[in-house]
């Protein structure tokens, strides 16, 4: 996708490859470094070679292992905002900082209206929104709304910087309300799907299902200890991705 006029209704989103994404994380890193200088920056990093490193990241790709012993395979999951069709986030938003655009529908904070209540987070079932603790304000995923209509840009730069610096390929990028879109294709000759759909948020980014290694891998485990309820919740998902 190239040139995107903003007056049609459309349902922009990305498309992610759960089987060619290798976790090189090019994908947060320049996403990162695009948004520090972009829209929604500065985005904070405290400590980031320390012990704790902390900071905002609107792309973070956690990684899995499914299976077991020589059966078994990594799994890796990128996940940022899904730019939902029913996000609560939006609803329970108490000043109308957050909010979802008629034309794109691109989930948005306004950070001059935002006041740091961190409801939105608490509504959001996927851990997309990014506490920026230096403003007190909410951040996210803005699906690079300052690339992609980007008129300053060469047309085939007006892609999501995550999209452009995929060495995998994996990140796809484009309209999910129209059915004959390459990534509308694509979710259909693959038979992409919602993360989680049993939230009702009705995500507009799909993931498109890992390939089986050899027979049945059925459960997942993080390397690490799940950090919580929306970790337990991935997992869950991820074993019935790699179960079907
Ligand atoms: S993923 Fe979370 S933050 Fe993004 S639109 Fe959906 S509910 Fe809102
Ligand atoms: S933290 Fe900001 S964006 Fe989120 S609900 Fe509160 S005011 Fe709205
Ligand atoms: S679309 Fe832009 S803001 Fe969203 S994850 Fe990709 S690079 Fe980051």
């Amino acid at each position: 996708m190239t040139d995107l006029p903003a007056t049609t209704q459309r349902k922009l989103g990305l498309v992610i490859d759960l089987d060619t994404c290798v976790g090189c994380h090019a994908c947060a890193v320049n996403c990162k470094q695009w948004n520090t200088g972009g829209a929604a920056g500065p985005l904070p990093d405290h400590d980031p070679y320390g012990a704790q490193p902390s900071g905002v990241w609107f792309n973070r790709v956690h990684s899995y292992e499914a299976g077991d012993g020589a059966a078994g395979r990594t799994v890796h999951f990128p996940k940022s905002c899904l730019h939902c069709a029913k996000p609560d986030c939006v609803t329970v938003c108490p000043t109308g900082a957050s909010y979802k655009r008629e034309a794109d529908g691109i989930v948005l904070v306004d950070m001059d209206k935002c006041i740091g209540c961190k409801l939105c987070s608490w509504a959001c079932p996927y851990g997309a929104r990014e506490f920026d603790e230096d403003e007190g304000v909410m951040k996210k995923c803005t699906l690079c709304v300052d690339r992609i209509y980007n008129q300053d840009l060469a047309p085939a730069e007006r892609v999501p910087a995550c999209v452009s610096t995929c060495p995998a390929g994996a990140r796809h990028f484009g309209d999910l309300g129209d059915p004959l879109s390459d990534v509308s294709k694509l979710v259909a000759e693959r038979g992409g799907f919602d993360l989680m759909p049993e939230m009702g948020y009705e995500p507009t980014n799909k993931y498109l299902p890992p390939r089986r290694a050899t027979s049945a891998p059925s459960t997942c485990a993080k390397s690490a200890q799940p950090e919580g309820e929306i970790e337990g919740r991935l997992l869950k998902w991820l074993d019935r991705v790699l179960s079907r």
